[in-house]
């Protein structure tokens, strides 16, 4: 039995989440599901194999079924012409031979259960579309993953959603969850907004809607099973609100509040090759964070003076083999070329938290974010850092590149990283291959017990840089992915804003250069605060440069300094927001 198809409702209604990715997007829902990624495979017992086969074959009539309802349904309402066409290249793939018959031979020769034969199928169909020159055909991959989806729903007994999309409008993604490995994935997609039911304002999934310069909202809760597919969304990123259904009154309100940011986007792009100076003289450099190679076109576009935080382990997600040393060795130097002489830093991988690789830093840790993570997997898996520390000395050759270690804590760790930078450079040495000897090693400052003991690390680094996301989590033990706690996250906290303090007042004074490349860099709020704490370097997303160079343009330095020694004299956090918003206003 499939369950009733029920008619499309039109109530306005307004989500509150967490504003992940500034901006409004006005845009249709797109539901993503992960019933195909979820599925479990195991075997069945040979006489059940035609009762598996069996039970494959109600789950596709089943889905039928919810097809010839929705063409009846469209036939009522003055749906567009393309929704049919939709309609009728789901059909086709449902009853292709790939999906309706395939599975079934499967299940009777490998005696597997029906969910995991139909997704096998599924993959391989998506590869053989994915090899198709025709973009058109290329597309349809995604229209076979949503027939499959509906038929392992179908298998599971759950409803499925309809798939109403307008391949004109924008496109607003709506799931449950994202790992940053799907965000990233989506990266070459043209979504209009993303909308999540879990994450925080730093989780890495948000920090990909961000570098994508598309609104975000996560930690919704219900927006997955609230949202229905097709139904029209605004996302102010901005305040963290998704508004399903608006009325014409409030599209109206947005329509023109979306004109008015356009118009703005527009004006900052004269500051493009403006120096960034504060009113009283100090310079200040603007970096970009990127997470593939090419991202840094955008750095460019607004006017980067360099890379300040390439997430390297964002390259090689997707995949299920490690990386080569030639092929990061590429990346990297793409990334040089692309910069055009500027510096560019290259995080090494930090695997083990939430970005994970087959393989790697995936033993089942309760607290992942405390365990096998950054550097400390790289230093238990000698084998990876030293392919990555060469692929990236050997790109030092064609630019200027750092070299920024994630997560450091202890003086062992420092000691262990820069002898596995010694080897390396030996090794290239002994095979004459050419790489910059005085390449920079420099080190995040993401653990508090790094900011209280920060000795160490200036006396063997060559520079720092503060990651405010994993520095908060760690200060105020808030999961940065867990939208349970995601409302305590705060960068504000006075035990955050006196460790950030400490960390640059500290790294000033011995005259090692030190910027912030977490978040709270590309926060236009804070940009006078960081200011007044000694900040000079500063690095965001590409699409967050002119907005925060335009802040700098209008600061002073004295103003800035006054206010953040009084912020830092009070553990008051409504003082503290008094103060800040005081700052803002001058
Ligand atoms: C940080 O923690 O602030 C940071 C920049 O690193 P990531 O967000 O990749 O953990
Ligand atoms: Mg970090």
């Amino acid at each position: 039995m499939n369950a009733p198809v029920e008619p499309l409702h039109k109530i306005s209604f307004v989500m509150h989440g967490v504003a992940a990715a500034p901006g409004i997007a006005i845009a249709r829902a797109q539901l993503v599901s992960h019933a195909t990624l979820e599925v479990a495979h195991y075997d069945v017992a040979p006489e059940q194999v035609p009762a598996e086969i069996e039970r494959f074959e109600n789950a596709l009539e089943a889905v039928r079924a919810e097809f010839e309802a929705l063409h009846e349904r469209m036939k009522g309402e003055d749906a567009p012409a393309e929704f049919g066409a939709f309609l009728d290249v789901h059909w086709m793939i449902l009853t292709d031979i790939h999906i309706a018959q395939d599975p079934k031979l499967m299940i009777a020769e490998q005696r597997c259960n029906a969910e995991w034969a139909v997704t096998q199928k599924m993959n391989e169909l998506v590869e053989q579309f994915e090899q198709f020159e025709d973009p058109y055909l290329r597309e349809r991959a995604g229209d076979v993953v949503q027939v499959v989806e509906r038929v392992v729903k179908a298998l599971m007994g759950k409803p499925s959603e309809l798939p109403l999309l307008n391949p004109r409008h924008a496109t607003a993604l709506v799931a449950h969850d994202l790992s940053p490995a799907d965000a990233i994935h989506f990266k070459e997609s043209a979504f209009a907004a993303f909308v999540t039911d879990v994450g925080g304002a730093t989780s890495h999934t948000a920090i990909v809607a961000r570098s994508l310069g598309i609104p975000a909202v996560v930690a919704l809760h219900n927006a997955r099973s609230l949202i229905r597919e097709a139904e029209q969304l605004i996302v102010d990123g901005d305040n963290g609100l998704v508004i399903v259904n608006p009325d014409h009154h409030v599209l109206a309100e947005y329509q023109l509040k979306q004109d008015a940011q356009r118009l703005e986007k527009q004006k900052l792009r004269r500051l493009i090759s403006t120096r960034a100076v504060t009113l009283d003289g100090a310079a200040i450099d603007l970096n970009a964070n990127i997470e593939l190679p090419g991202d840094v076109a955008g750095c460019i576009e607004y006017g980067a003076d360099g890379v300040g935080l390439f997430r390297s382990e964002f390259l090689f997600m997707h995949r299920d083999d490690l990386p080569s040393e030639d092929e990061q060795f590429e990346a990297y130097r793409a990334a040089v070329d692309g910069m055009q002489g500027r510096p560019v830093t290259i995080r090494t991988f930090d695997l083990g938290a939430d970005k994970r690789m087959p393989g790697l830093g995936d033993r089942p840790s309760e607290n992942p974010a405390l365990g096998l993570r950054a550097i400390r997997l790289c230093l238990a898996e000698p084998k990876l850092f030293m392919t990555q520390l060469r692929a990236i000395l050997r790109a030092s050759a064609y630019g200027r590149l750092r070299i920024l270690v994630p997560m450091l804590a202890t003086a062992h760790e420092v000691r262990q990283t820069l002898s596995f930078v010694e080897r390396a450079k030996a090794e290239l040495k002994a095979q004459a291959i050419a790489f910059d000897h005085d390449v920079a090693v420099g080190g995040m400052v993401e653990v508090p017990a790094s900011v209280l003991a920060l000795g160490y690390f200036i006396e063997h680094l060559d520079f720092l840089s503060i990651g405010t996301n994993d520095l908060i989590q760690y200060t105020l033990a808030i999961d940065r992915t867990d939208d349970a706690v995601a409302h305590m996250y705060d960068p504000l906290h006075p035990a955050v804003l006196k460790l950030i303090a400490q960390a640059i007042r500290t790294a000033n004074k011995a005259g090692t250069p030190i910027a912030v490349c977490g978040e709270m860099a590309g926060e236009l709020r804070l940009t006078r605060l960081l200011l007044g704490f000694g900040l000079r370097n500063f690095s965001m997303h590409p699409a967050q440069l002119l907005t925060i160079k335009q802040r700098v343009l209008t600061s002073s330095i004295a103003d800035c300094e006054a206010a953040a020694n009084r912020i830092l004299r009070t553990d008051d956090p409504d003082k503290i927001s008094a103060a800040i918003a005081r700052l803002n206003a001058l």
